[in-house]
Order: C-alpha cells, then structure tokens, then sequence
C-alpha cells in the first residue's frame, strides 16, 4: 500500500462512515479502514432510529437533538437514500409508578425545550390503536426520525469515495506507529503500511484494541441486544412504541419491573420499516463480544411484545439477529483528541445511540481535527475526563 493520507479513519461503522464524510468535506484526504466490510460491526446488526426520549435530560438529549437537526440537512446532502423517514415516537406505562418516574422524565425534557407530552390511557390508543388496552399511560415525543442504518453508512462512503476518500475493506489495522514525541507517525494493516499524522478510533466495540495499539486504556464493553423480524404485514403501527421499562433497563433507573426480565434487560420495543416488516425488541446484557440471538432471549422479548402489542401473536417472527453495543459507564461517547498522544483521535462508545449520535459525532472530530470552534461544547466527551 505504502500511501500517505491527511488522515486515516478506522472502522466502517456509522461513526467511521461519518467522520470520513465530514473530514472530506473540510478538504483532507482519508483512509477508511475496515477489517471486514463497510456496516458489518453493530451498525448493521442495530435498529435505526434517533430519539430524544431515549436519552437523559442535558448534555445526552442536546447531542441526540443537534444529530436530529442535522439528520434533516443530511436528507438533502447525501444524494444516496437512506430511507429517512419523520415519525413520533411513545414510551407506554404498565404501572403507576413507572407512569409517575415517566411523567418526570417527560417534564424534565419539556422544560429543556422538548416538544413531549403525558399521555392518558384514552390518548395512548388514539394514537396506535393495536396497543394493549390496560396500560397506565404513557409519554409522546415528536422528535423521532427512522433511519436505515446499513443504508445511512454507505450514503456517506459514496457522497465522497474517490473524491478524497479512499476505502480500503477487508484490511485490518494492526499496529498504530508513533514517532519520538508520541505522535501519530503511521497505520500499520494486514495489506501494508499508510503514513499519516492522524488517526481516528472509530472501532466501536472494537475501540480498545485500538487504544491499546498506543497504550491506552478505553473503558468500552460489549452490550448485547436481540432483534427480531415479522414478516410484512399492513402497518400496524406508526411510530417507535417502547415500555417505559426501556428507560429503566437502560440507565438502570430505581423502578420495580418483573423479575424475569433482569436476567437479559429485557423489554418491549417495535418500530416500523419501510416494508412494512415492524423490528421488535429488545435485551441488554453484558456477554462478551459474540452476537448468537439465544432461543431464551427469542422467547422472552416475543413473550414481552405480545403482551403490550397483542395483534403481534398472529404474526410470524421471520428473522432474529444480535449485536454489540459499545458500552461505555457514563452513557456519554467519547469524541475526543488524546493530549499524551498527538494525531489521536477517538469517536467511540455510543452505546444503544450510535445511529442517533452519527451525524453530529462526524461533525465534532471534523470540527476539532481542523481546530476550529466546535458546534457543541466538547468537555463532556473528552478522553481526559478519566483522568478527573
Ligand atoms: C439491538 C441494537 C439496537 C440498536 N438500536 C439503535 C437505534 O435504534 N438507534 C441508535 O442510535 N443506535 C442503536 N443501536 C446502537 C448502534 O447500533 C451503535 O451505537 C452503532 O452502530 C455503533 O457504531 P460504530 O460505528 O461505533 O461501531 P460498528 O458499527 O461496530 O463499527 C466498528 C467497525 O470497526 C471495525 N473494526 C474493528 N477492529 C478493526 C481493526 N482492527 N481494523 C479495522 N477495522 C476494525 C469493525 O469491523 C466494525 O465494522 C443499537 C444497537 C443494538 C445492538
């Protein structure tokens, strides 16, 4: 290979697809690396939406907000469809208590600027009238955009391939050189050597072995989640339906839900495609790097959908799939420089957002590769806050 870019971008996710995107169109030259192919890690193994309700009140729903509205002007950059599609999404309560800790969620993002409303019972099923009828009520939000996120990876590789990007698949990085003052001087692969002064740690999960390459240590785990398929029917729903249980099992909020469910934070969870197939989920367990969907898993989210989504039992589960979400403690991503290691560069630890975080996430490490004043306030993100 022996070629020298401006700078190389490691990982063919949705975060490395959109940091490539974004640095070309600051005018450097760059190396996407992907040891397999592009959307093969989690980003094709996910679903696809972008949520406020889904992220904490602050810094967490400002990111997911600021991806939303640049979502919107990506519809118009990228001339490769990504089927992206404005819908509304619901969080629905099966007791008081989760209906009370929702109420105060809903609140909190309301006075930060949010347009989310409490639904009463009666409310929940005008809005989707396939929803189980005893539910305690539930949390609306307008902001909510469905995404295909295998598609959105590859609208940003061919808005810029060839005119500054070059990709180079089924090339694994396997060594990160660095000069006498601890800089980026080098990006070792299985098919040879690229010079380059910077790197960027797109790898996900994977974002570890990449640290490690120049001796750091990135607190990223491998958070299993489980999806499952229904064959094509008429649309039996119009927008993101989750159980507030979601909420809970994410952030581990203070909130009794049935036992059972612990084992494999397991919670209900459907979203439409546009075929019409809905995706139904959802689990969170810590279980290594391997993404087998487990027959108990299966049973028990197909268990958990049909009791808050009955019509669901008439219906055929066609597919189920897992991936990995990149874990990281303080559901906050990193997308930062490293100050020990100039030309270093990490977009990593999305967790459950990485598809809702992708746009603005490209954007920063552009905007701090160039130096210039960031669109958001990037303190939060920064590899230096373990060391604080
Ligand atoms: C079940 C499930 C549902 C989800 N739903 C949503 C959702 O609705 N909305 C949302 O926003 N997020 C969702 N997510 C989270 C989202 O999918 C992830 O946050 C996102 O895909 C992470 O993207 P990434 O680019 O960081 O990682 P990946 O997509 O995993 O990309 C990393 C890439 O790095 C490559 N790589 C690793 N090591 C090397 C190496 N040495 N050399 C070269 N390449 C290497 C890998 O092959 C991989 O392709 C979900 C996740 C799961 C599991």
């Amino acid at each position: 290979m022996n070629k020298t870019y401006d700078v190389v971008v490691v990982g063919g996710g949705v975060i490395g697809t959109s940091c490539a995107y974004h640095l070309v169109k600051k005018g450097f030259s760059v190396a996407l690396v992907e040891k397999d192919d592009i959307a093969k890690g989690t980003s094709s193994h996910c679903d696809g939406v972008a949520l406020i309700v889904d992220k904490m009140p602050g810094i967490d729903a400002a990111l997911g907000y600021a991806s939303i509205k640049r979502f919107l002007e990506l519809k118009e950059e990228l001339r490769y469809d990504f089927e992206l599609h404005q819908r509304g999404s619901l969080y629905v309560c099966e007791t008081d208590e989760e209906m009370e800790i929702a109420s105060k969620y809903a609140n909190d993002l309301h006075k930060e600027g949010y347009r989310v409303s409490v639904l009463t019972p009666e409310q929940l099923q005008e809005k989707e009238p396939f929803l189980a009828k005893d539910l305690k009520g539930g949390i609306f939000s307008e902001e909510c955009l469905g995404i295909n996120p295998f598609k959105l990876c590859f609208a940003f590789v061919n808005e810029v391939k060839g005119k500054g990007l070059d990709v180079y698949a089924q090339t694994e990085v396997t060594n990160i050189k660095l000069n006498t003052d601890n800089a980026v001087e080098a990006v070792e692969t299985t098919k040879g050597t690229i010079i380059t002064k910077r790197v960027v740690n797109c790898c996900g999960c994977w974002a570890p072995e990449i640290g490690k390459m120049v001796g750091l240590n990135i607190p990223i785990e491998p958070r299993k989640g489980v999806i499952l398929v229904s064959g094509a029917s008429f649309p039996i729903c119009k927008q993101k339906i989750q159980e507030f249980g979601y909420m809970v099992s994410k952030f581990g909020m203070e909130c009794k839900r049935p036992p059972e469910l612990e084992k494999y934070g397991v919670s209900f969870t459907i979203e439409p495609s546009a075929g019409n197939n809905v995706l139904v989920g959802s689990s969170r367990n810590f279980a290594g790097y391997g993404t087998n969907a487990e027959i108990e898993i299966i049973n028990m989210i197909a268990k958990r959908a049909c009791r808050f989504f009955p019509i669901l039992k008439e219906m055929n589960c066609i597919r189920s799939y897992a991936g990995v979400r990149p874990f990281m403690e303080e559901h906050l991503p990193l997308i930062t420089d490293v100050e020990e290691v100039p030309g270093y560069y990490i977009a990593a630890g999305h967790e459950g957002d990485g598809i809702s975080m992708s746009p603005v996430t490209g954007q920063l490490i552009s905007e701090i590769i160039v130096g210039e004043e960031t669109c958001r306030d990037i303190e939060p993100f920064r590899f230096n806050r373990y060391k604080k």
